[in-house]
């Protein structure tokens, strides 16, 4: 296979720092998109990108080590993100494509995207992992209204933020003129699907594509960091040997029907979902939750990520005191909370105390940890009331 490629990453015109990377390594490409407070966005696309290029110095790159180094960049994230505490809570979107033979294979995790420019449609190839993409698929969203919904950068999973990482895995049979498109959502955020068609139909050069797709991104407001990674094919040696089935294209991508496929291929299904044990600390017990709904909805006003399953309280489950993954709150009427533990403790036992008549609308917790030391003194509190 021969391909020509063009990259360009951009700060946007919002932004106090770049947190995104990318990787342009043949045959790897890839883009990161980072989240996380102080440099926290940096290093973890840094260090998601910097696993991939091993991979691909290494000489002997194929596609089990691609999958391998994301589950390597994940435990690397996720560690110096526990080691370090001004690196908590840090994340990143990682989405790849590994050509080989006739094909390229897609990894992805996050909200980063992956296209297909092929006969002048444009075809989205990757499923967000946001809050408001589970919200279209389950009806409560259109597609337009998501790309402006304030809570659009909320992630439902990312590189880094939990020991096991599922990542969706897609395999395309490549032709000879077909241009893929890797970028953040720096870009898909300010242009839509029509305009990036028409930006790749219009310059054929794969390095003056990226310049004009974030020069439009940035005319359209450069809200976010931009980055976008173009790839050529210009000649494709053997007949694609992809599995008919993963591979339909279903005609023009549309605002309905964007992704391609059926379902992505992904190892985690339900488990993708699947909370973090151990939380960043975010803010502080006697912050009321109202602080933490706040976070999430200036983090959508102001476009940062953040990652809902990252949050822990300690409410009330139906008269008992219960440790909570999420925030005490709903959007559109999705709960951005679930149940991860009910104790024997009893709410209004707890509610006769002091300390803790807020229980009812939730207590801020930093960690699973500490939302179970917070029960341990409610147990205790509790027992010294009866023993007076
Ligand atoms: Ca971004």
């Amino acid at each position: 296979m021969r391909v020509r490629f063009g990259a360009a990453t951009d700060i946007g015109r919002a932004r106090g720092r770049n947190e995104d990377s990318y990787l342009v390594h043949e045959p790897l490409f890839a883009v990161a998109d980072g989240m996380g407070g102080h440099r926290g966005g940096d290093v973890a696309s840094s260090l998601a990108v910097a696993a991939l290029r091993r991979a691909a110095e290494s000489g002997n790159a194929s596609w089990s080590l691609l999958i391998e180094e994301f589950q390597e960049a994940n435990r690397e994230v996720f560690e110096r993100g526990n080691d370090q505490a001004e690196l908590h809570g840090m994340g990143t979107t990682l989405t790849a494509v590994f050509l080989m033979d006739a094909e390229a294979r897609i990894a992805h995790v996050g909200d980063s995207r992956a296209y297909l420019l092929r006969d002048g449609s444009l075809h989205l190839l990757t499923e967000d992992h946001t809050l408001v993409e589970r919200m279209v698929q389950a009806g409560k969203l259109t597609r337009t209204e998501a790309r402006h919904h304030p809570q659009r950068s909320i992630l439902t999973r990312a590189l880094g933020v939990e020991e096991d990482l599922p990542v969706d895995e897609v395999t395309l049979p490549l032709l000879a003129g077909d241009r893929l498109l890797l970028c953040t959502d720096g870009l898909t955020s300010m242009i839509d699907e029509d305009a990036i068609r028409d930006l790749l139909l219009g310059e054929p050069n794969s390095q003056a594509a990226c310049e004009g797709l974030i020069d439009a991104a940035n005319k359209a407001g450069g809200d976010d960091n931009i980055t976008v990674v173009l790839l050529d094919v210009e000649e494709v040696a053997q007949a694609p040997t992809g599995q008919a089935d993963t591979t339909t294209l279903t005609g023009a991508a549309s605002e309905d029907r964007p992704n391609v496929f059926a379902k992505p291929q992904g190892k985690g299904g339900a488990a993708a979902e699947k909370p973090a044990r151990r939380g960043p600390i975010r803010w502080r017990r006697p912050v009321a939750w109202g602080g933490a709904v706040l976070l999430v909805l200036l983090a959508g006003f102001f476009g940062v990520r953040t990652y809902a399953g990252h949050q822990w309280y300690v409410g009330d489950a139906d008269g008992q005191v219960a440790i909570y993954n999420g925030i005490p709150s709903e959007i559109v009427g999705f709960k951005l909370s679930h149940v991860e533990e009910v104790t024997d403790l009893q709410t209004v036992q707890a509610e006769r105390l002091q300390p803790w008549k807020g229980l009812e609308s939730g207590i801020t917790a930093s960690s699973f940890q500490d939302a179970q030391a917070i029960v341990d003194q409610i147990r205790l509190d509790i027992g010294a009331l009866g023993s007076s």
